[in-house]
């Protein structure tokens, strides 16, 4: 359990839905909201120090976005088949202010971590999380998030903290830090990885798995859609959310130029206040 240790334990009670926003946002202001959802390469790009122009992308003048869209808020898609969330937003606004058209790829998580790798997408978003073994072989832009590891089990469960995870079956997504660190720190014959959060969400309600481990915000969309789960109060780690590149990316200081423009200005907290509401 010492891997447990090294990460620090939350005490969710002591924890604001703001502490899952932005790490970095000066006064926030709503009232550049309306920016967020224009698509269209608006007037403000050609104020960016990047210009279309010069920028190689991996399809020449779109910004290709690889994601998993069954993570919400962060991404999701609607009833009608679109895509939506905290990160399609941000990738919109980051594409407008380069001058380029976003281009959206939907697949399995870790299929998005090697798309950018393998020259296939531009920038992975994701909720993806900084750790040294990703970046042995991405990059990351500056940190827009914090995300938080958190337990979902059954109302009910003897499971009352990440400690009581020892002896169970723990569902996970495939490619995540929540796979990664219950393999470290719980056995990889404990813990079985889903494609998605959400057929592991679906494996513990059929009683297949005791417990999820899973970020904390698309944690608190599954318990609301599924009565008889919830969420455990002492979270399993802490971490931060970036924008996965290729190595060397020729975009990355593009990117971190556009994200703190977008932190500056208040778009990005205005995109996450519109998907994540303050308790
Ligand atoms: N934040 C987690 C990770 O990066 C999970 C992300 C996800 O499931 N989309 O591994």
């Amino acid at each position: 359990m010492k891997k447990i240790s090294r990460r620090s334990f939350l005490a969710a009670a002591g924890l604001s839905v703001a502490a899952l926003a932005l790490t970095a946002c000066g006064g926030s202001s709503a009232s550049t909201a309306s920016s967020v959802a224009s698509s269209a390469a608006s007037s403000e790009a050609a104020s960016t120090s990047a210009a279309a122009g010069e920028l190689t992308t991996v399809e020449a003048g779109k910004l290709t976005m690889a994601t998993n869209a069954t993570f919400p808020p962060y991404e999701m898609t609607t009833d009608a088949g679109e895509f939506e969330g905290i990160d399609i937003e941000a990738a919109q606004a980051i594409a407008d202010k380069l001058g380029l058209e976003l281009q959206i790829d939907d697949m399995d998580f870790d299929a998005a971590l090697l798309s950018v790798q393998q020259g296939k997408a531009d920038i992975v978003m994701a909720g993806v999380t900084v750790t040294d073994e990703r970046k042995a072989v991405m990059d990351f832009s500056d940190s827009y998030a914090t995300g938080i590891q958190s337990v979902i089990v059954p109302e009910g469960s003897d499971i009352a903290s990440p400690d009581d995870l020892a002896g169970k079956k723990i569902g996970t997504q495939r490619g995540t830090t929540g796979y990664i660190y219950c393999t470290d720190d719980f056995g990889e014959d404990a813990v079985v990885a889903y494609d998605s959060g959400l057929t592991a969400v679906q494996a513990l309600n059929n009683g297949q798995v005791d417990a999820v481990v899973i970020d904390n915000a698309p944690a608190k969309e599954y318990v609301a859609a599924n009565p008889g789960l919830k969420v455990l109060e002492t979270s399993y780690a802490e971490e931060d959310y970036a924008i996965g590149m290729a190595k060397s990316s020729p975009l990355e200081d593009a990117i971190n130029s556009a994200l703190e423009e977008l932190k500056a200005d208040g778009t990005l907290q205005a995109i996450v206040d519109k998907y994540i509401t303050a308790e």
